[in-house]
């Protein structure tokens, strides 16, 4: 079968992919990765709208220029403009395809669903395992990586954040991934522990924001839980992979990522939360209840393109770090 690259737009059971022999390509770093800047100004060209968010044009962009053979979209449990953005790429001639988190979470839906995508990349559920029990002893190395961020404090809050947004494609091969996090493991485990900073949780998608992290850092912060990064590694190790994109919980109810991110600030003994939205996202109105029913000093940013933090956002971040300190 010929190996072929395959976009999509956020994570989705990758072990299919890998199974069929394929390479995923997650959009959202390639479009971090390459000149965004750039990305975001073609689409404007192609005419997406000024007011429609920069992951989004960024997306399609990448699609375009990232020599794939078929995008994935995931149209149920992602984001509210996927089936447009979906469309346009098709228009461009290139293969589309949909993939849904069930949204009533059961067992019997999500096993279809997956069922479904190895259908398409003509893969059995044997193989899928198979794959799936490879990528876990990544993940395993992952979740040690994270502990030594909020146990040992030997990593740092941008260095847990690369780590784990890139577990959602492993950067489209898990050998060359794998022996470089060993490595960054083996000198993370060698090194002296961090200064005592104020700990802090970050929760919404990952940050547009060149620099959110070190200057998180200057401040005196250090993030040492990054929600939807830690829920791409699939931290839970589950056996079954139904089961595992089921207790996956970024693409349901907004009340699951707050029972996970109550339990992670009791872990972790966070101190303070960052809460990131994306302008013109649908996500911020599930941000407003986090930010409701998370009992914790809690500052809300909005990024919209990628670039340094503006100076408004650096004020901000500053008086809430002379409050909270
Ligand atoms: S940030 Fe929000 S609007 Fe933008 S792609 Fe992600 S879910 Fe969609």
């Amino acid at each position: 079968m010929k190996t072929k690259r395959i976009g999509f737009t956020t994570s989705l059971p990758v072990e299919v992919l890998y199974a069929a022999g394929h390479v995923p390509v997650d959009l959202n770093n390639i479009f971090l990765s390459q000149d965004s800047a750039k990305h975001i100004h073609d689409a404007e060209l192609r005419g997406f709208p000024r007011s429609l968010c920069s992951w989004i044009k960024g997306n399609f962009s990448a699609a375009l220029s990232s020599d794939l053979d078929e995008v994935v979209g995931i149209v149920q449990g992602d984001c509210s403009n996927s089936n447009s953005l979906l469309e346009m790429i098709a228009e461009e001639s290139m293969p589309i395809w949909r993939f849904s988190y069930p949204p009533e979470r059961e067992y019997k839906a999500m096993d279809r669903e997956i069922s479904r995508m190895e259908q398409h990349y003509g893969v059995s559920r044997k193989q899928s395992m198979e794959a799936k029990s490879w990528l876990d002893s990544i993940r395993l190395k992952l979740n040690r990586l994270d502990r030594l961020s909020y146990v040992d404090r030997k990593v740092c809050g941008r260095d847990n954040h690369l780590w784990l947004v890139n577990s959602s494609d492993f950067k489209g091969d898990p050998r060359i991934f794998e022996a470089e996090l060993d490595e960054f493991l083996y000198n993370a485990e060698h090194s002296d522990p961090l200064p005592t900073r104020i700990r802090i949780g970050y929760v919404g998608v990952p940050p547009i924001f060149r620099n959110l992290y070190d200057s998180i850092s200057e401040l005196g912060g250090d993030v040492i839980f990054n929600e939807v990064q830690r829920q791409f590694s699939m931290p839970y190790l589950c056996k079954d992979i139904v089961e595992q994109y089921l207790v996956y919980t970024y693409p349901y109810s907004v009340l699951g990522r707050l029972k996970d991110i109550r339990e992670q600030i009791a872990e972790r003994k966070l101190d303070a939360i960052i809460g990131y939205t994306q302008a013109f996202c649908h996500l911020q109105i599930d941000n407003l209840l986090l930010k409701k029913h998370i009992d914790l000093p809690f500052l809300n940013l909005e990024g919209e393109l990628p670039e340094a933090l503006d100076p408004r956002t650096i004020l901000r971040l500053e008086s809430f770090f002379e409050v909270h300190s």
